[in-house]
């Protein structure tokens, strides 16, 4: 069983000691996927200064060279591993970047580019904003070859891109929902990779203010017995003491589980 760790929105408001402060025990352990924001706008959230939630400027990653330095070597070291997460993560006011941006193909292409080119990796993996993704969004996507981690992504065909795999992979997802006597609404993560044409997706379980250890273990722990794989979740910039010791009790919990492995994001899609 692989056990793969998300962290969502390093960008240039991005401190290296903030991400060290938090995972330098732990991506001894397990990489951690950031997912890295190339031209990031500020928006309303704890760590990005006030004056820039409304600014609208876009903050290239080079232009924090101290984080930088710290992820091209986080990468040599094998610590961490690249995923896109989005182009400039902003808001618009008919919903998020990949869901009402202009040009999401543009975004894609773009700013993988970049991200290759400054860090000096290869990116096969995209996390969108706010884990949301219009049907133009997906598609942009799918055609650039990335594979998706999300969570609570919708499989209703209606809410996809056209193919013959997105009816397959529906039955796949609404037999497991029933297997495990969910009702049509119940949120769940289904804990195989599903497959489409040009790229695979994969969903995550969340580890935000409020959840519990028990959750994960739960979650974990079902994944396990279809014989399934487990993504976890997170953002660095909300992680307080008690979310700190929930992710370390999870790592113990699922490192002493025979056959248990701890991977790259990347691998989940081997
Ligand atoms: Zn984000």
């Amino acid at each position: 069983m692989k056990i793969a760790l998300r962290d969502d929105d390093t960008s240039y408001f991005t401190s290296p000691e903030r991400l060290r402060s938090i995972y330098r025990d732990v991506w001894n352990r397990i990489p951690v996927c950031l997912a890295t924001v190339p031209f990031t706008v500020g928006y309303r959230r704890p760590g990005i200064p006030e004056e820039h939630w409304h600014s609208a400027e876009a903050f290239a990653l080079e232009r924090n060279p101290a984080l930088v330095d710290e992820l091209r070597r986080l990468l040599a070291e094998r610590r961490i591993t690249i995923a896109l997460h989005g182009y400039t993560h902003q808001d618009y006011a008919t919903g998020y970047e990949f869901q009402a941006a202009p040009d999401p193909s543009r975004r894609v292409t773009e700013g993988r580019a970049y991200l290759e080119h400054v860090l000096g990796t290869n990116i096969g993996v995209f996390v969108p904003p706010h884990n949301a993704l219009s049907k133009r969004g997906l598609a942009a996507v799918s055609a650039a070859g990335l594979n998706l981690l999300g969570s609570f992504l919708s499989f209703r065909p209606s809410m996809r891109p056209w193919e013959l795999r997105t009816p397959l992979n529906y039955w796949r997802v609404s037999r497991f929902r029933a297997s495990t006597n969910r009702a049509r609404h119940d949120r769940f993560v289904y804990p195989f990779v599903l497959r489409y044409r040009r790229h695979a997706e994969f969903a995550c379980h969340s580890l935000i203010p409020g959840t519990t250890l028990d959750e994960l273990v739960r979650g974990f722990e079902e994944a396990r017995s279809f014989g399934g794989d487990f993504c976890l979740a997170t953002h660095y910039w909300e992680i307080d003491d008690v979310m700190y010791r929930t992710l370390v009790d999870f790592l113990d919990y699922a490192a002493g589980v025979p056959g248990v492995r701890f991977v790259a994001a990347d691998e989940l899609f081997a």
